[in-house]
């Protein structure tokens, strides 16, 4: 059993972590008072090859692995968690999903324009009745000719406002039940539109808006996989998303991991720094423990689907357990910084607010319980 991480690792780890020192921490606050698509930051990704990661060569791409990916979101987290939500739907979401179920004249066709950033991508299922149960999902695909009509409106889409390409998922009407299909609706097809932006609590700079389908074609070379096989495709590409998700939430914890620390030796009560005080130094000891278990399971979670391993439930508990350490350590740092924890203008408060949406989004934590109590009394 080998836990160092290979020398390209480490070069991706401390590029990465120089980048988002230099370049993202200090917008990270402004960009998400903006509530804006971080244009710059992605253009900035795209430039050092992040957009590409996981992606071979042959298609544009870094090369990489499932490992590298966390790697990279970790680092990017750590400093601005909204611009790694934007790698995770461009990348993991949407680019990823092409690669690994796509056609090759389907890999050709989008893959080198979304790892440059020219083209941003995005991933659809959720509707207003379809959220946990993603099987309840009402959009419509029905067959004309050589094209596909869809008809149904997604929800919360994350760059869904600026989004060129997005994965979206149908159920075709023939099939049934079993008619889950995905498709790859563009910008451009006739009768596809934007719908409403959000205004959210956190990862504001990753923005979120509606995608209304009505009467909208998208041509037969654009379906990802055969009719029927949307569901397998969904549920293999959010296994993988988790694992970025669990990532952003070791990075988000680091970050006030560090800052806490940084904190509680500085301010003084009583006479002395309150990181004297067993009730603040033993509770970010505990947050730094779970901080490492978190990693080494987030970890271990891209080994196995690295080495072509089953990670389902392995994915469902790195994103429970990094995610829900987040939050606890979200809460634990405003409490540290005391009143100032508690101001708009203190690093606290954007931690909070980016921890709870990794709690809720690619599935709740509830969703991960069921994912994993299913594998233990199967
Ligand atoms: C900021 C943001 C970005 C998003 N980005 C995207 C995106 O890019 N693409 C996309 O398709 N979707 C996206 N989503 C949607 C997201 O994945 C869903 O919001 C999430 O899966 C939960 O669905 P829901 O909101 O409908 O909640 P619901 O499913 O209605 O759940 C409500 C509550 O009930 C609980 N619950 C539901 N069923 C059960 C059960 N059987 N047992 C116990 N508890 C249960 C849930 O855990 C939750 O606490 C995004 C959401 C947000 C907030």
């Amino acid at each position: 059993m080998d836990f160092s991480l290979s020398e390209e690792h480490k070069m991706l780890q401390t590029t990465v972590r120089d980048f988002a020192n230099e370049k993202l921490a200090p917008v990270a606050d402004e960009l998400d008072r903006k509530q804006e698509f971080a244009r710059d930051n992605f253009k900035m990704m795209a430039d050092m090859g992040l957009l590409g990661l996981g992606i071979p060569p042959e298609y544009g791409g870094s090369g990489g692995d499932e490992l590298s990916v966390a790697i990279a979101v970790e680092e990017l987290s750590r400093a601005c968690a909204a611009t790694a939500d934007i790698l995770d739907a461009h990348l993991c979401l949407c680019a990823a999903p092409i690669y690994r179920f796509g056609t090759e004249e389907q890999k050709q066709k989008f893959l080198p324009a979304l790892v440059k950033g020219e083209r941003i991508g995005a991933m659809a299922i959720t509707e207003s009745e379809a959220g946990s149960d993603v099987s309840n999902m009402q959009t419509t695909a029905a067959r004309d000719g050589d094209d596909y009509i869809l008809n149904g409106t997604k929800i919360f889409i994350t760059n869904g406002d600026v989004c060129d390409v997005m994965l979206a998922f149908a159920n075709v009407t023939e099939l049934g039940e079993r008619g889950m299909t995905a498709f790859l609706v563009e910008a451009d097809s006739p009768g596809y539109s934007k719908g409403k932006k959000y205004d959210k609590l956190g990862m504001r700079a990753a923005t979120n808006a509606d995608q209304v389908l009505e009467d909208c074609r998208v041509p037969a070379a654009n379906r990802l996989g055969d009719e029927g096989r949307g569901m397998r495709i969904f549920l293999e590409l959010i296994d993988h998303g988790r694992i970025g998700i669990a990532a952003q939430a070791l990075g988000i914890t680091r970050a006030i991991l560090e800052r806490t620390v940084e904190y509680a030796k500085n301010r003084k009560q009583f006479g002395a720094p309150i990181a004297s005080y067993q009730a603040i130094s033993w509770r970010l000891a505990d947050i730094y423990t779970e901080l490492e278990a978190a990693r080494l399971l987030t970890y271990q979670t891209a080994w196995l689907a690295d080495n072509g391993q089953s990670f389902r439930t392995q994915a469902a508990m790195a994103k429970l357990y990094a995610t829900e350490l987040a939050m606890r350590a979200s809460t634990l740092g405003i409490q540290v910084f005391g009143g100032y924890g508690y101001m708009m203008d203190s690093p606290m408060q954007r931690y909070f607010r980016d921890a709870k949406l990794t709690e809720i989004y690619e599935g709740t934590s509830e969703v991960q319980r069921m994912i994993i109590s299913a594998s233990l009394f199967r």
